[in-house]
């Protein structure tokens, strides 16, 4: 079934436009951002609304097919987070320059690892350059996110 525009649209704007992942601004891509299905189409996940996150490019070929990520820190095993069932901030804090996202928890570590939230295996940091330009713009972090103190 092939998802429609107006369900395309609801999924942006509970998204505020922003990747439900790494929470980059939609404006700042040259292209609209990708649909991910949290359940994968491969495993059997719908194209239903609650199915559906707004992700960059990044995010959703990062992701791919991917339900679990090893914790770096512990070697386990872990879901990675729900993001209908579970919030960003309870798992991830922006540094105080916002240019990286951290982790905050075993989840938000396996989610950082596998989607590479700051480039530190990928393109030589590159989303972090990009980060540093959005915040000169005023338009990066959104105000809910949490950040370090200066
Ligand atoms: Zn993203």
């Amino acid at each position: 079934m092939a998802i429609n525009d107006r369900t395309r649209q609801s999924v942006r704007d509970r998204a505020k436009f922003l990747c439900e992942y790494c929470h980059s601004p939609e404006r700042s891509s040259s292209v609209v951002f990708t649909l991910d299905h949290l359940i994968p189409q491969s495993l059997g996940g719908s194209d239903e609304f609650d199915n559906l996150a707004l992700a960059c490019r990044r995010c959703n070929e990062r992701r791919y097919n991917f339900t679990t990520e090893i914790d770096p820190q512990t070697q386990q095993e872990v879901a990675l987070y729900n993001l209908r069932q579970q919030l960003w901030a309870d798992h991830l804090i922006w540094t105080a320059d916002a240019l990286k996202i951290l982790r905050t928890t075993t989840t938000g570590r396996a989610m950082a690892h596998r989607l590479d939230f700051n480039d530190e295996f990928h393109n030589q940091g590159f989303i972090q350059k990009s980060r540093q330009f959005w915040t000169q713009g005023g338009w990066h972090p959104r105000s809910e996110d949490p950040r370090q103190e200066m």
